[in-house]
C-alpha cells in the first residue's frame, strides 16, 4: 500500500481544500492548523476540538509523521542531547545547551550530511536524506520541553542550525521550518533568536538575502585563504571565498545584518598570526563578529585542538586589530554533543 501523504507538508490554503473536500466547515482547518503549528499536536487523536469522525477521515487519508524522542543523554555541564527517531527508522540528533540567562536548541536539517568537511563527525556519515519542515520544527518542540525543566517554563531563548547537515541545501525546508517557529500562527519565536549556520553556499544566501530573511547567519570559515580552506572543506571548490564574500556583501547590504565568522583553531593548521593577519583582512569589508571555536576531538580525525597559549595570541591579535572576537566554549563534549560531533553513535 502507498504511503499516505504528510498532512504537514501542506500550505494552509490546501488544508482549506482538503477541509472542504471531506465536506467540514472551513473553521475546522483553522483548527488544524493551529493544532500543528502552534499546540504541538504529535497525532490527528490530540486534536481533541475536532470530531471523532472528522479525526478518522483524517486518519484515513494522511499520515502525522511526528518525530519520537528515543535517547536522552545528559552533560555534566547540563547540556542535553536527544537521539529523535524518524518515521522511516532514521536517526537525528538535536541538542538543548542552558545558560544562566538563555537556552539554546540546536537542530539538524539533514540526516546526515552530503559534504564531508575533514574536521565533522557528521562529515563522516553519508546524507541519507533532507529533514521536512515539520521534522525541523518538531525537534524545536522537543528541545523546548528540556529547556522549560531548566528555566522555570521559559523554554528556549535561542535556536541555531548547527546540528546534522547543511541548511542550505535544504533551503526549502529550512525557511519553511522558520516561518512557522516566527510566525504568529507558530510560535512567534523573536527571528533576531535564530542563526543558520552555512558552510558556504553563495547562491542560498543570496536567496536568504532576496526572500527577506530576517534572523542571523553564520559562515563556517575555518580557513582564510582559498589554499587552506579548499583543504578541509571541498565545498569550497565550487564556493570559493570570492564568491562568498560577494554573496555576504550582498546579504549585509539587504538585510543590515552583521555576519559572524566561525573560525575553529586547528592545531598548526590555520592558527597562526599570519592566518589571524589574513583573516582580520576578510573582516573588513562588512560588519562581522567572529567566533573562535575550540576543535572538539573526533574518532579518526587527525587534527587536533590548538594550545590555550597559542589561543590567546591568535585572539588577542585579532582584537588589537578591532575584530570583534569571542571564544565559544565547547559544551556537552562528554556525551559527543558539542559542535561537530553529532554522528548517531549510540
Ligand atoms: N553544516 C553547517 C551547520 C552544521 S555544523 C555548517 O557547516 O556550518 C555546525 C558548526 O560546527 C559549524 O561551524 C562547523 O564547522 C562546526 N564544527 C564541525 N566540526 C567541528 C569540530 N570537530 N569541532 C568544532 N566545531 C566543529
Ligand atoms: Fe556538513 Fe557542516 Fe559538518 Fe561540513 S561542518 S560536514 S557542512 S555538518
Amino acid at each position: 500500500m502507498a504511503a499516505l501523504p504528510d498532512i504537514r507538508q501542506l500550505s494552509k490554503e490546501e488544508l482549506q481544500k482538503v477541509v472542504a473536500e471531506l465536506g467540514e466547515p472551513s473553521f475546522r482547518a483553522k483548527q488544524i492548523y493551529e493544532w500543528i503549528w502552534q499546540k504541538g499536536a504529535t497525532s490527528f487523536d490530540c486534536m481533541t476540538n475536532i470530531s471523532k469522525s472528522l479525526r478518522e477521515k483524517l486518519n484515513q487519508h494522511f499520515s502525522f509523521y511526528a518525530v519520537k524522542e528515543e535517547i536522552v543523554q545528559k552533560s555534566k555541564d547540563g547540556t542535553i542531547k536527544l537521539g529523535m527517531k524518524l518515521h522511516d527508522g532514521r536517526v537525528i540528533e538535536g541538542v538543548m545547551i542552558p545558560d544562566a540567562d538563555r537556552a539554546t536548541a540546536c537542530v539538524s536539517s539533514q540526516v546526515g550530511c552530503s559534504l564531508s568537511c575533514s574536521f565533522c563527525a557528521t562529515g563522516l556519515l553519508k546524507r541519507e536524506r533532507n529533514l521536512t519542515a515539520a521534522e525541523i520544527y518538531d525537534q524545536i518542540l522537543l528541545l523546548h520541553r528540556h529547556a522549560m525543566n531548566f528555566n522555570q517554563g521559559r523554554g528556549l531563548t535561542n535556536i541555531v542550525y548547527m546540528g546534522m547537515g547543511e541548511p542550505l541545501l535544504n533551503y526549502d525546508n529550512v525557511m519553511r521550518s522558520i516561518e512557522k517557529i516566527t510566525g504568529p500562527e507558530g510560535l512567534n519565536f523573536s527571528p533576531k533568536r535564530i542563526t543558520v549556520s552555512t558552510s558556504g553556499i553563495a547562491r542560498g544566501i543570496i536567496r536568504m538575502a532576496d526572500e527577506g530573511y530576517r534572523g542571523n547567519l553564520a559562515l563556517s570559515l575555518h580557513a582564510a585563504t582559498n589554499e587552506k580552506r579548499s583543504k578541509i572543506m571541498d565545498i569550497n571548490r565550487s564556493n570559493n571565498l570570492e564568491m562568498l564574500m560577494q554573496a555576504l556583501d550582498y546579504f549585509y547590504q539587504k538585510t543590515g545584518n552583521e555576519i559572524t565568522f566561525e573560525y575553529i583553531l586547528l592545531d598548526g593548521f590555520n592558527d597562526s598570526l599570519e592566518d589571524a593577519e589574513k583573516l582580520i583582512k576578510l573582516c573588513q569589508s562588512f560588519p562581522v563578529f567572529v567566533n573562535v571555536i575550540e576543535f572538539n576531538s573526533v574518532e579518526g580525525i587527525p587534527f587536533k585542538k590548538t594550545s590555550a597559549e597559542k589561543r590567546t595570541a591568535f585572539v588577542d591579535y585579532l582584537r588589537q586589530n578591532r575584530v570583534r572576537v569571542k571564544i565559544r566554549r565547547s559544551r556537552g563534549k562528554d556525551i559527543d554533543a558539542a559542535c561537530g560531533q553529532l554522528a548517531n553513535k549510540h
